[in-house]
């Protein structure tokens, strides 16, 4: 084993590019944008779309396995790739976690809670919906949102859902019942080709305008609302028979309940503080996980919070570089647009 394929070319891929080249491998980016962040510190880069049927096919011959970093690849890529090389984590995550009706059905089939739901095709369908949750929920299409994109939400009874389906383009979307957390968590899993399981710690996660803004670890929340987080994620990494790094994102009730959220078969943005306060970061033991290597367990070994630099928070660098006990990780973007991830911090405690 000495080449991976990474399909997608972000932040996320950069650092798994960086992990794999500490553990002796070369790795080769599917993107169609020139010069991505994965790029500049990869061994190769194919500049096509991610179901370019020729550059797959040139992905697969100069490749040993093929991983992905974001998950609307599209699944006809990776199952054609499967092919002829084993794709970690398998397609079958990609299909579950790019619809949230579907993966609200396999976790509820996990045996995981999840917020209740309806399917949503129409306007009426919505009102009906939002009849059965007392006018209170969150609409969101059912493929490719992210970082709060393409949602509206519900707060009582007097908001007015008139257009709302089309307002989200009339797409196939779900209602979500309105779920009173009291925090945000999610948890880092890993699976090895051999089925063992290691967890991180949870993190506790504060967004802002929709965006990931700090993951706090440890989250503070009791023993058993961990152990039920581990938990989740090893039923979910067994049902799909797993290779690689899962993220789960959980809502927590004010009596300590998970209800999930969603999943992101992959690397994931609330795993970032791992590359500071673990000796194995999520991204070395997702490289590990998908080259068949022997899992670290996810220990930790400070607390700390990690935070995102987004748009102009990259102003604020020489602060951050006057700060003790802080890991600073730029992704090499140049322009530093609104709401663009520019790189984070880790601050250890
Ligand atoms: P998502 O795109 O599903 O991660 O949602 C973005 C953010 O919206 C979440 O992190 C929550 O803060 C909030 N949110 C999403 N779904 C719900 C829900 N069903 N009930 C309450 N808040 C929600």
């Amino acid at each position: 084993m000495r080449t991976i394929g990474i399909i997608g070319g972000g932040q996320l891929g950069r650092m798994l590019a960086m992990a794999a080249a500490r553990l002796n491998f070369r790795t080769i980016i599917l993107e169609p944008q020139v010069d991505c962040p994965a790029a500049q510190v990869a061994n190769g880069q194919i500049v096509a779309a991610y179901d370019d049927a020729a550059a797959l096919e040139q992905l697969a011959a100069a490749c040993d396995v093929v991983t992905y970093e974001f998950e609307n690849v599209p699944v006809d890529a990776a199952e054609r790739l499967a092919r002829s090389l084993p794709v970690f984590p398998p397609p079958k995550a990609l299909e579950v976690s790019q619809d949230r009706v579907t993966e609200k059905q396999f976790l509820n089939g996990c045996g995981i809670q999840t917020a209740r739901f309806h399917a949503i095709d129409s306007q009426d369908d919505l009102e009906r919906a939002l009849a059965d949750f007392s006018g209170k929920g969150v609409l969101k299409t059912r493929r490719l949102g992210y970082d709060g994109k393409g949602q509206r939400v519900f707060r009582s009874e007097n908001d007015d859902p008139a257009g709302a389906h089309l307002a989200l383009g009339g797409v196939p979307s779900i209602l979500e019942s309105f779920v009173p957390f009291e925090r945000e968590i999610s948890i880092i899993a890993a699976r090895g080709t051999d089925g063992t399981i290691a967890c991180y710690d949870p993190a506790e996660n504060i967004h802002r305008h929709g965006i990931l803004h700090t993951s706090t670890v440890p989250a503070s929340i009791n023993g058993a609302t961990a152990e039920a987080a581990r938990l989740a994620a090893t039923a979910i990494l067994t049902a799909l028979d797993y290779t690689g790094v899962i993220g789960v994102e959980f809502f927590v009730l004010a009596d300590g309940t998970l209800i999930a959220n969603e999943i992101a078969p992959r690397v994931h943005n609330s795993g970032h503080w791992t590359e500071a306060a673990c000796v194995v970061s999520q991204f070395e033991q997702h490289i590990r996980a998908v080259t068949g290597l022997a899992l670290s367990d996810g220990a930790r070994h400070s607390d700390c919070v990690m935070q995102n630099l987004i748009g102009d928070d990259i102003d604020d660098l020489p602060v951050w570089l006057a700060q003790p006990n802080t890991l600073i990780h730029l992704y090499g973007k140049t322009e530093a647009r609104p709401a663009r991830k520019m790189g984070h911090v880790t601050w250890l405690a």
